[in-house]
């Protein structure tokens, strides 16, 4: 586990800008230019990422899949397992260019 990135966790927790509550409609996701909710770093396409919404306040969250996993133990989470969330899927403004890019 990154320490900076734990870090900025607790401290995104401790002032509400990530919530503690569950998040649900989790999945696994495919964006480019984004700030990761976790660490602040931008997610790239060639990062893993996870989006969700909260279940607190229903904002939507996104984050790389490692912030993600860090986020869900910083939060006392009882571990969401990744292998069950729901593979990309294609929103209906994904372009046939991008389509093609999987
Ligand atoms: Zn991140």
């Amino acid at each position: 586990m990154d320490a900076l990135v734990q870090w900025l966790v607790r401290r995104r927790l401790e002032d509400g800008r990530l919530p503690r509550g569950r998040i649900t409609d989790v999945q696994h996701a495919v964006m480019n230019g984004l700030e990761c909710d976790g660490c602040g770093a931008l997610i790239t396409k060639t990062h893993k990422a996870v989006t969700g919404v909260s279940v607190d306040d229903w904002r939507d969250i996104r984050m790389h899949v490692e912030c993600f996993d860090v986020w869900d133990s910083e939060r006392g989470g009882r571990g969401c397992r990744r292998q069950n969330i729901a593979p990309p899927r294609f929103e209906p403004t994904t372009s046939l260019e991008s389509w093609w890019l999987f």
